[in-house]
């Protein structure tokens, strides 16, 4: 099974102004060359950039410029890699990439702050080919509130705005993410959901609690309506307090998951480039460690495909246009 990756923060690395290198090649974690080499079938690049420091007043319109930004440097690292990579807005799209061999790049929109409370501007970026929109990061959005170990924030669902939101997202075929809501947030999600939803980036709570994971009632309600999970290599998420990501640690979730929400909601978010300290799965070109380790400690090969792309695909069947 060819590789799906629910997420990665590329995009923001070759936006800086000292980047190094091109999305065919860079001295990060993704690059075209590695994901043919390793045979993926699909990236998720998020559009990810931090809004907290813009004054409260303009933040909704700054950031849609800004994210209009990041989309204008995903479209330019994509006409130059010149066809090997295509941007897939429809699922006709992916099926092409499996078809021809070529590697499928899926644009995602990391907080809602640029949709700011417009469905007129989240279908802008429907238009500009968003088809992911993990729905709050850190701070509070115009949709709702993020993780915290505050309970008050955690506890606090969908905004009105939230709901409409997510509704729309599901009309168009844009996939919605729970990864970095509130607790609250994602009940109201799991409720009005029509669609498979999923959590691109998010681990077990039981094994490392921390309030980006998801508890084991919140893995289950995920599978429940046919979403998936992605693991995710942050340090922190893996082990408590941890500055190292070690490949240990993602088994102890993995299997957790697995154990809890059955096989078919595996998946891999990665994280790549959007997280710090030492990870003995450095880039695409690592993965095959986490597939041998998994393989090891026997987890069926059946399982392994599910996690790997088969159950992304399968959500991905479900939602797009
Ligand atoms: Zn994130």
């Amino acid at each position: 099974m060819r590789l799906i990756d629910l997420h990665c923060d590329t995009i923001g690395k070759l936006s800086g102004p000292l980047h190094r290198g091109t999305l065919a090649e860079n001295p990060y974690s993704v690059d075209l060359a590695r994901l043919q080499k390793e045979d993926s079938l699909l990236q998720c690049f998020s559009t990810f950039f931090h809004t907290g420091y813009i004054p409260g007043p303009v933040r909704e319109s700054a950031a849609f410029c800004m994210a209009n930004r990041r989309i204008d440097v995903f479209e330019r690292q994509l006409a130059a890699c010149r066809g090997r990579m295509v941007h897939v807005r429809s699922f006709s799209d992916l099926e092409r990439c499996a078809r021809e061999d070529r590697v499928g790049a899926l644009l995602t929109l990391e907080d809602g702050v640029p949709i700011g409370k417009s469905l007129e501007r989240l279908r802008h970026f429907y238009d500009r080919g968003i088809r992911l929109v993990t729905l709050t990061w850190n701070y509070e959005n115009a949709i709702g509130f993020p993780n915290s170990g505050r309970t008050r924030i955690m506890n606090s669902g969908l905004k009105p705005f939230g709901f409409e939101a997510v509704e729309e997202m599901e009309r168009l075929g844009i996939l919605v993410d729970v990864s970095h809501l509130s607790d609250g947030g994602f009940w109201d999600v799991a409720r009005v959901c029509k669609k498979p939803f999923i959590a691109s980036h998010s681990n077990a709570r039981a094994v490392t609690n921390h309030p980006r994971n998801l508890t084991d009632e919140m893995i289950r309600a995920v599978a429940e309506k046919g979403g998936v999970i992605g693991l995710n290599f942050c340090p922190k998420f893996l082990e408590e307090g941890s500055s190292v990501s070690r490949i240990s640690d993602m088994l102890r979730h993995v299997l957790h998951i697995y154990r809890t929400g059955g096989e078919d909601v595996l998946a891999v978010g990665t994280d790549f480039d959007g997280i710090r300290g030492k990870l003995q799965i450095a880039g695409t070109q690592d993965m095959r460690l986490l597939s041998d380790a998994l393989r090891k400690h026997r987890m069926p090969q059946r399982a392994l495909d599910k996690m790997w792309g088969g159950n992304a695909l399968r959500v991905l069947r479900e939602t797009l246009p």
